[in-house]
C-alpha cells in the first residue's frame, strides 16, 4: 500500500491508498432515489417502492442496500476485481461501501454469495467471499457480526447469467444453492458485488428462510437500473 496508486478512472496519481482520486470518487452515481425494498433505481423521490415491489405480496428477500448505481466507472472496477483479484481493488470496494453505508441496518451473520468450486478452481478466487471479508474486518459497525463463511454451498454450476431475462435467470438458479447448517431466526446479509434482476438474491432468500432465517437483506456495491423495454 505504500506504492504510488493510480485512479482506474482518469490514470492520474490517486494521492490516496488507494486506486481511486478524490474528483472521480465524488463523481460516483449514488443510488438515490431508490426502491426501498429492492433497490432499484427511482427516477422520483416520492416513489418509496418499485412497481415490482408494490406488486408482490411477499418478496422472498427483504431489504437490498445498493448504494451506488451500476454505470460504466463501476462496471470498470468491478469487471477489474473480478479479473484480477489485486487487493486494493478489493479494499477500494469496501471503503465506497463503508463511506456511502456508515451505519448498515441490522444483521446477525453476513454470508457471501458462494461460487461453485469449480469456478473458484478456474479463478481462483471468490470476489463476493473477498468483499464480505473486508466489510467484516473493516467497517466499524460490522465487527460484532458474525461471518458464515461455509453456511450456503452452491451445489450446482449454473449457466451464466448475463444475457437472460429474469425469468430464465430464476429457471437457470432454481435449487443451485443449499445449506449446510440452520440459521433458525437470524437476520442474515447476503454480500455480492452487483445485484441485476434479483435472481440470485431471490434464490438465496427462498434457501436461508426454508433454513429458519428470519428476514435475508443483500448488500452489494451497486445496483443496475431496470431494463429498458
Ligand atoms: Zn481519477
Ligand atoms: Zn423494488
Amino acid at each position: 500500500m505504500l506504492l504510488p496508486q493510480y485512479c482506474l478512472f482518469c490514470g492520474l496519481t490517486s494521492n490516496t491508498a488507494l486506486p481511486l482520486c478524490r474528483d472521480c470518487r465524488r463523481e460516483l452515481p449514488l443510488n438515490q432515489p431508490c426502491c426501498e425494498r429492492c433497490a432499484l433505481p427511482l427516477a422520483r423521490h416520492s416513489a418509496r417502492f418499485c412497481g415490482r415491489c408494490l406488486a408482490q405480496k411477499a418478496p422472498p428477500f427483504d431489504r437490498v442496500i445498493a448504494p451506488y448505481r451500476y454505470d460504466p466507472q463501476l462496471a470498470l472496477l468491478i469487471q477489474r476485481w473480478k479479473y484480477q483479484p489485486l487487493p486494493r481493488l478489493g479494499l477500494l470496494a469496501a471503503s465506497l461501501w463503508q463511506d456511502a453505508v456508515p451505519e448498515p441496518p441490522p444483521v446477525d451473520v453476513l454470508v457471501a454469495v458462494p461460487l461453485h468450486w469449480r469456478k473458484l478452481l478456474r479463478r481462483g478466487f471468490n470476489q463476493s467471499g473477498q468483499f464480505s471479508e473486508l466489510l467484516y474486518r473493516r467497517h466499524p459497525a460490522l465487527g460484532d457480526k458474525c461471518l458464515a463463511r461455509r453456511l450456503l454451498r452452491r451445489q450446482r454450476a449454473t449457466a451464466v447469467q448475463a444475457g437472460l431475462d429474469a425469468a430464465a435467470r430464476q429457471r437457470n438458479l432454481h435449487g443451485a444453492f443449499t445449506l449446510r447448517g440452520r440459521c433458525d431466526n437470524l437476520r442474515v446479509a447476503v454480500v455480492d458485488d452487483v445485484m441485476t434482476t434479483g435472481a440470485t438474491a431471490s434464490e438465496l432468500a427462498r434457501c436461508l428462510k426454508a433454513g429458519g432465517a428470519r428476514e435475508v437483506q443483500l448488500w452489494c456495491l451497486a445496483r443496475t437500473p431496470a431494463p429498458a423495454n
